[in-house]
Order: structure tokens, then C-alpha cells, then sequence
């Protein structure tokens, strides 16, 4: 053999029985066959054998397959990140004249997809007030594909009535998803509310370190993996494996960083509440939050993001300042990772509710609490008091 065909030749040398610990890392758009009669390209790689890397590879399907069992789903699609997950969801459901609902305190660009390119399809889009609870019944109409939940809400952080919501849609045979980024997947139990997707940005907690992007989708039945498959498929949402190689990693740290992170994250709060510049502190665990009831009765926990309203004797300048002045804190988006952020949105879209650019969105880190408290205290302490 000439040693340019050895190069090439793909046949393992080593032993192939290492039992890591860790989940290897597969690289590979290609797959062999052994012969010509086994070649299929089909997306149920699990069912009928790998045909090809764009439907997933060993570390993907490993990452879906935990994903799946953490959240007790019938089965889970890995995709790039947290919106593309939204974006599979919604071209499974909708279609030219069908209708979805979607809460007006849902994650910027879902909204932002559901009244752009949505709607370029000829589907109608209507957002609904996220504490609507079974009052959604009277939105439903004929057309009506899908529901979208997502609760907290992104940076306003009201709470849904999940349950109330799903028993209305059930009523009327319209399919329910949920994006359940906040709880992790694991602080509110999704299918046992019953509904149909439950999606998650896995670039927040379950990556964990804002290194990665990484989105799942999980359904609930066989019906719905049927649904979902070929959408996936055609949609070509291809995922590396060294972001999933990270995300499993993060799986195993998953539950000391979660409860660290609440308790951090409710000693600042509460501090927060305190404050002699703070109107109002967003965040589930407290009664001021809109929709704690529902928070208590359906989850297990809380986590590191929330909101809080600075008093409007403070200008929208001086909430600016305060952010400028944190030392700690950084000023970013997202959330979930291991650094502390700080973040206002000026722009926020919530029907009779304008927050003059004082609402400032928060993500606690793994740093001591002590220390954020008085990076806040001082950067507080610059604004100016009233009258
Ligand atoms: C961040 C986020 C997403 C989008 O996730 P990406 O991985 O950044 O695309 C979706 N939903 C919620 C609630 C989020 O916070």
C-alpha cells in the first residue's frame, strides 16, 4: 500500500474498548455503510442505525437521550441554540394560515420571529398577556396550531399558569409549548403539566460557563417525534459535537450549580427589596413578583436571573450611570453562566406598562454574594435621592 493510501485508510489501529467516563467527542458528516443494500439517510438514526452526521452523531444523540430522561420526555432534538429551537417548534406547528399564541413577556426574538418571518408566511400571530391563565380559552379560534408558554417570562419575569393554560388548549386540541430555559428543565416539571414541547436554551444552564450555544427540543409523545422529525431534517440543524461534549459536562454539575445560584441569587434579592432607589424587585421567589402563586404551587426552585424596577426619581441617565458604575457585575446578555450581569433593556415591548428604561435585568454568578451586594450598594449609592 502506497503510504498516501495508508493516510487515508480508516480503519482503527487501537483497541476500541476505553471506558471513559466521559462521553467521546464523534466528528464525522460521512458515515460507512457496509454495503450498498444497508445505505438509508433517515433521521431516526437511534431506530434504524447512523446514516449521516446532520441528524446527529453519538455525542448528540447522547446529549438528547439525557436531556430526554432528565426532563421525562419521550424523546429530544439537539439544535444549535435556544432560538433555533423556538424556530423548529413553530415550523412543526404553524403553517400558511394557521394562528399561534404567544405571551407578550416571551424571549425578544421569538416574538420578533413570530411577527417577522412568521407572518411573511401567511400565519397570524397574537400576543396574549402572560397571566391570561384559563382566560386563554376566549383566544383560541379555529386556526389556532399553537400556544407558546414561557415562564418566568424573559426580564419582566411573570409567572404563567401553565396548568390552566394547558387544560384550556387540550379542550380545544391546540398543541402547547413551553420554553423552560429558566427552570433548567428540571425546576418545573413540564410534561407532568402537560405540555406537548418543552424547549430549552442550553447555552444558560445546562452549558452553564457562556461558552457554548445549544438548544433542545423535547416532545411528548411518539406522534409528536413523528412530526418534528422530518422538520428537523429539513431544516439541516446541524450541531457540533465539541459544544455537546460541554454541555453533557455540564449536565454533571448541573444540581451544585443551580443551588448555589438560587441562594446567591435570593440574598441579593432580598437586599435589593431594601433598597431605599428600588420600586420593585421581579423575581418569583417574592410575593412582588406577578404570578408568584403560580411560581410556588409548580416549581421546585428558582434561579439566578431577575429584574428589579429602580424608583422613577431616577432618570433613565442616571439608571445608565449605576449599570457603568458596577465593578462586579458586567454588562451583558444572557444569563445562566458563572459571572455576574447586569443589563437594561430600553426598549421593552409590554402593553400599558412603560418602565422608562429603569427595569435593570440581573444574572447572579458563583461570586460571594457579600461582594456583589456591595458592588451594588456603592453603584446605588451614586444615585441621587429624591426630591
Ligand atoms: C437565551 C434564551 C433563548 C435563546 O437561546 P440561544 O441559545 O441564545 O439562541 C431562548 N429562550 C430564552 C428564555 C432565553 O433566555
Amino acid at each position: 500500500m502506497d503510504w498516501r493510501t495508508k493516510l487515508l485508510d480508516p480503519t482503527p489501529r487501537s483497541r476500541r474498548d476505553y471506558r471513559s467516563l466521559a462521553t467521546p467527542v464523534y466528528r464525522g458528516s460521512t458515515v460507512v455503510f457496509d454495503n450498498q443494500e444497508s445505505v438509508q439517510d433517515g433521521w431516526q438514526q437511534e431506530k434504524h442505525g447512523y446514516s449521516y452526521g446532520l441528524y446527529g452523531t453519538p455525542t448528540s444523540l447522547e446529549l438528547a437521550a439525557r436531556i430526554t430522561h432528565l426532563e421525562g420526555a419521550h424523546n429530544s432534538f439537539i439544535v444549535p441554540g435556544g432560538q433555533a429551537a423556538i424556530a423548529l417548534v413553530y415550523m412543526a406547528y404553524c403553517r400558511a394560515g394557521s394562528h399561534a399564541l404567544v405571551p407578550f413577556s416571551a424571549y425578544g426574538p421569538n416574538k420578533e420571529m413570530a411577527e417577522g418571518i412568521l407572518r411573511n408566511f401567511g400565519i397570524e400571530v397574537e400576543v396574549y398577556d402572560p397571566l391570561i391563565g384559563a382566560g386563554i380559552s376566549s383566544l383560541i379560534r379555529e386556526n389556532t396550531s399553537l400556544i407558546w408558554c414561557e415562564s418566568p417570562g424573559s426580564v419582566t419575569m411573570e409567572v404563567q399558569d401553565v396548568p390552566a393554560i394547558v387544560l384550556a388548549a387540550q379542550e380545544r386540541g391546540v398543541a402547547v409549548a413551553l420554553d423552560n430555559t429558566y427552570a433548567a428543565g428540571v425546576m418545573f416539571d413540564a410534561f407532568y403539566h402537560g405540555v406537548d414541547v418543552s424547549i430549552q436554551a442550553l447555552t444558560k444552564y445546562i452549558g452553564g460557563h457562556s461558552d457554548l450555544l445549544l438548544g433542545s427540543v423535547s416532545v411528548r409523545d411518539e406522534s409528536a417525534f413523528e412530526m418534528f422529525g422530518p422538520v428537523y431534517r429539513q431544516l439541516g440543524l446541524a450541531v457540533s459535537p465539541d459544544e455537546c461534549s460541554l454541555a453533557l459536562r455540564g449536565l454533571q454539575t448541573l444540581p451544585v450549580r443551580l443551588g448555589q445560584l438560587e441562594t446567591s441569587t435570593l440574598e441579593v434579592a432580598y437586599w435589593l427589596a431594601e433598597n431605599p432607589h428600588i420600586a420593585t424587585v421581579y423575581h418569583p421567589a417574592l410575593p412582588s413578583c406577578p404570578g408568584h402563586a403560580h411560581w410556588k404551587r409548580d416549581f421546585t426552585g428558582s434561579a439566578s436571573v431577575f429584574s428589579f424596577l429602580l424608583k422613577d426619581h431616577c432618570s433613565t441617565q442616571q439608571a445608565q450611570d449605576f449599570l457603568n458604575r458596577l465593578q462586579i457585575f458586567k454588562i451583558g446578555l444572557s444569563w445562566g453562566g458563572v459571572n455576574s450581569l447586569a443589563v437594561v433593556y430600553p426598549d421593552l415591548d409590554r402593553p400599558g406598562q412603560d418602565f422608562g428604561g429603569r427595569l435593570v435585568r440581573l444574572n447572579i454568578g458563583l461570586e460571594a454574594p457579600s461582594d456583589l451586594i456591595a458592588d451594588l450598594e456603592a453603584a446605588l449609592a451614586g444615585i441621587p435621592s429624591a426630591g
